[in-house]
């Protein structure tokens, strides 16, 4: 071979080279201008597929222009390849996916669990790097929250969207309308109820419907139930108890030494309610709330170490993100809320897994009648980690009988609309804030590839991780998920590196 022919092979192999590497890169290459935490007078993200919150079949490809904090339009995707060559902010999807940002409709502010602190940032950014653009805090230290929302709002930190749901409460109608009266005051979203006697929800939802606050009721065990959260004009019910409780004929089969201030009894025994409910009488109730426009947020997921202890207890995400002060405070201890797991048995579990698929069919059935569902995670609590509790909500959405197009919906269009933001939040719409995620896999196949750890693949022979979410977009500000990630990485070995030194 004489050289001149060498020196011509070369160049041939240099140049496939380059084109092998050209199209394995050449994509990506064209994200451009793109820094994680800036907001862009205008941003383009390019060749996307675009599942909506509405219900509707993805769409795409598609480009979505955003200017500010605001989505300005979306077109079909740009046929030459120089189409954005002047733009200087561009995001490439790569015929990936586009959602609306998700929204955590039951969520707690926390900067300590127990008598350990945790910093705000830990939730902020694990929900974040999970998708979720906007929380709504149902519930936790109204002043720190409003503090937080404002610097959320300015983007001062880098946090979700918060609403707040600030509680009230009281023993006289007197005084639980006065405590509206402060969370209006105060410059609460809504405020949240817990258990009471009838007279006193009814003022307290008089009340809140003369000031235009919305209410979220967690509807325990109680004197009111969900024909009372009808009655009275409920925004939404919390979890669950007051529905099948509804439904009962008199009393749940409590044993006589059963005390609800006791939560392993609480939480055994509310392993049972659901059987107890008469299916007729069920049935009228859900049409009740249906009729009366209350939506409900059934929190599946903050149960389910009820169902699976050792589920719960061994997620694998623990070994990466687990805050040693979450660590702490999930251990059994009468102590902490939740950390009820002392003589927890096969038995109960038994009884929760029948509990589940009686609730689960009442949630669908209650979508079906027309009933508005929505998805929130209240995690910090019972082994459940900030947003991926949320991706694990949609996961028993699904398992309810949801299709994931609905589910979708449930996570960000009907969230939007129980917090009475459906007209700028919840949808990829021209108008809308530009709250958005984008990832390379369908969330719709696999509501897994919405974890930051997305989920296992064989690819050419080898086990690959695939998933996560790539892009986050919260009021414009464009925030890169995998960075997010490292850092709570190096947050929680630190936190972990500090807590041993103690020890
Ligand atoms: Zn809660």
């Amino acid at each position: 071979m004489n050289l001149k022919i060498t020196a011509k092979v070369s160049f041939l192999f240099l140049l496939l080279a380059g084109i092998l590497l050209w199209q394995a890169t050449g994509l990506k290459a064209e994200t451009k201008g793109i820094e994680s935490g800036q907001r862009y007078g205008r941003l383009i993200v390019r060749n996307v597929i675009i599942i909506d919150g509405k219900g509707t079949p993805p769409r795409g490809p598609c480009d979505v222009i955003v200017e500010g904090n605001k989505i300005l339009a979306i077109r079909e995707t740009a046929k030459s390849e120089d189409a954005y060559g002047k733009e200087e902010h561009v995001i490439d999807g790569q015929g990936g996916y586009l959602l609306p940002g998700l929204i955590n409709l039951h969520a707690h502010l926390h900067d300590s669990r127990g008598r350990w602190p945790l910093p705000f940032e830990y939730s902020y950014k694990l929900w974040l790097a999970c998708g979720i653009t906007t929380v709504r805090d149902v519930g936790s230290d109204s002043e720190k929250t409003i503090a937080e929302r404002g610097k959320s709002q300015e983007g001062a930190i880098v946090a979700p969207r918060i609403y707040l749901y600030s509680v009230a409460s009281g023993t006289t109608a007197e005084e639980i309308r006065r405590s509206v009266q402060m969370a209006k005051k105060q410059g609460a979203d809504g405020v949240k109820l817990f258990t009471m006697d009838r007279d006193i929800l009814r003022a307290a939802m008089d009340e809140a419907h003369k000031l235009g606050l919305r209410a979220a009721h967690h509807v325990g065990v109680e004197e009111t139930d969900a024909r009372d959260d009808a009655e009275f004009g409920m925004t939404s019910i919390e979890h669950w108890y007051g529905i099948p409780d509804a439904a009962l004929h008199g009393s749940q089969n409590f044993p006589p030494s059963y005390n609800y201030f006791n939560e392993a009894d609480r939480f055994r025994y509310a392993g049972r309610l659901w059987r107890e409910a008469d299916p007729e009488k069920l049935h009228g109730v859900l049409d009740k709330l249906v009729e009366k426009g209350v939506a409900w947020c059934p929190t599946l997921v903050i149960y389910e170490a009820n169902r699976d202890l050792t589920r719960a207890m061994n997620q694998p995400w623990f070994k990466d993100f687990l805050h040693p002060s979450l660590e702490e405070y999930f251990k059994p201890d009468p102590a902490n809320h939740g950390s009820y797991f002392w003589d927890w048995t096969t038995t109960d579990e038994v009884f929760w897994r029948e509990n589940y698929r009686i609730w689960m069919a009442a949630v669908k059935e209650f979508a079906d009648k027309g009933g508005i569902v929505g998805v929130g995670e209240d995690a910090g609590y019972i082994y459940m980690l900030y947003g991926f509790s949320l991706i694990r909500e949609l996961e028993l959405q699904q398992e309810a009988g949801f299709h994931p197009i609905d589910v979708v919906q449930n996570a960000t269009g009907n969230n939007a609309k129980i917090l009475g933001l459906e007209d700028r939040l919840g949808r990829v719409r021209a108008g809308f804030l530009a709250d958005l995620i984008i990832l390379s896999e369908n969330p719709l196949e696999n509501f897994k590839y919405l974890y930051p750890t997305g989920s296992l693949a064989l690819k050419e022979g080898k086990i690959i991780q695939r998933g996560g979410v790539q892009w986050t977009i919260k009021d414009g500000i464009v925030y890169h998920a995998p960075s997010l990630i490292e850092d709570l990485k190096k947050m929680v070995a630190k936190a972990r590196e500090a807590a041993k030194a103690k020890k």
